[in-house]
């Protein structure tokens, strides 16, 4: 009775999605063990070997890995996948990625997205954009999990001394091909893992005016960008700073949302946040029913006012 953790991660560095993911994983057995799974991967396992509660680090580093392709990946997963009663993964575009194949190849079901172990066959998902919460229960002999990260307070990423076992490939099938990849640099925090969000909507009317209002904010703050679904279609900013339903999922310190009516969808994604300022013209806006701060204001003034006033 053991579960294996996926570790997220660049080859380079551990991504804090795997300290949530195995908060989840130690409710649902004692024994963790991290899988790092990549092309040079020495410093990764290394950091995961230090997690408080890892028991073991499972390392498998070669270099047809660097791009952590779901048909490669999965076959290393189904390769140790008999010795583990659980199998968790960040929901994250990698991890919703490769474990749908992996359920898929074991022929078991998955339990996408959970927010809550009840106990080791039985968990929690928010369903129908988080309107309602659905308990899941399966008999399967192992359980695939994609966990939602703001689910679970992450472990302490220190304190641990788990053995590093190296373990050989299994051969690459050849199936895919790594193409292209194009990233958006940004020397602000990532979105999903930022203490402090600012979020812009449609209120803002155009890209430059996000530039000029919500970047100044969030720079003020240390914080990250963010943006409404109806933004992102308006092109003021990229699709990958889109919160909500169909976006990414946050739980900040603090969420900041400018122009934003609060749509179920959009809330869908941010409604977990810590603190919630709105700041919206309309005094009857649904994100006003969330916040815990409500400035009812012209965002064009009320912004730059807000930015100037912040040392
Ligand atoms: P609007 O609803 O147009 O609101 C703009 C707000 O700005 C208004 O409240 C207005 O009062 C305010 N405003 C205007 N001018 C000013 C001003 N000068 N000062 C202050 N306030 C001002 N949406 C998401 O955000 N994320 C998702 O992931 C997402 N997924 C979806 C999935 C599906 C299947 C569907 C159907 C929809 C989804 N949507 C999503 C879209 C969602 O339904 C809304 O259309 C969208 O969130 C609206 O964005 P908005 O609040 O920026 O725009």
């Amino acid at each position: 009775m053991a579960a294996l953790v996926i570790a997220e991660h660049d080859n380079r560095a551990l991504k804090g999605a795997t300290l949530n993911t195995i908060a989840a994983a130690t409710q649902c057995s004692p024994e963790v063990d991290v899988l790092v799974a990549g092309s040079g991967v020495d410093a990764v396992a290394q950091v995961a070997s230090q997690i408080a509660g890892v028991r073991k680090v499972i390392q498998i580093d070669v270099p047809y890995l660097v791009d952590q392709l779901a048909e490669p990946l999965a076959a290393q997963i189904l390769s140790i996948a008999k010795n583990y009663t659980h199998l968790l993964a960040p929901a994250t575009a990698n991890g919703k990625n490769v474990m749908p194949r992996v359920a898929a190849k074991l022929d078991v079901a998955q339990f996408s997205d959970i927010t809550k172990v009840v106990s080791q066959d039985t968990f929690e998902r928010p369903i129908y954009a988080g309107n309602a919460i659905a308990t899941v229960q399966s008999n399967d002999p192992i359980k695939v999990i994609t966990v939602r990260t703001t689910g679970f307070d992450p472990v302490t990423s220190t304190g641990g001394s788990a053995v590093i076992e190296k373990l050989t490939a299994q051969a690459d099938s050849g199936k895919s091909t790594f193409v292209g990849r194009e990233l958006n640099q940004s020397d602000r925090p990532e979105l999903t893992s930022a203490r402090i969000i600012v979020s812009g909507g449609r209120g803002l009317g155009s890209s430059e005016k996000y530039q000029e209002l919500i970047a100044p904010l969030a720079d003020k703050l240390g914080a990250a960008l963010g943006a409404s679904r109806a933004a992102v279609d308006a092109g003021y900013v990229p699709n990958d700073y889109q919160v909500g339903q169909t976006g990414k999922i946050v739980a900040p310190d603090l969420y900041i949302a400018v122009g934003i009516s609060g749509a179920i969808q959009h809330l869908a994604g941010m409604k977990d946040s810590k603190v919630i300022v709105a700041i919206n013209k309309d005094p009857d806006a649904p994100i006003f029913s969330v916040a815990d701060y409500g400035l009812v204001a012209d965002l064009f003034t009320a912004v730059p006012e807000l930015t100037k006033a912040i040392s």
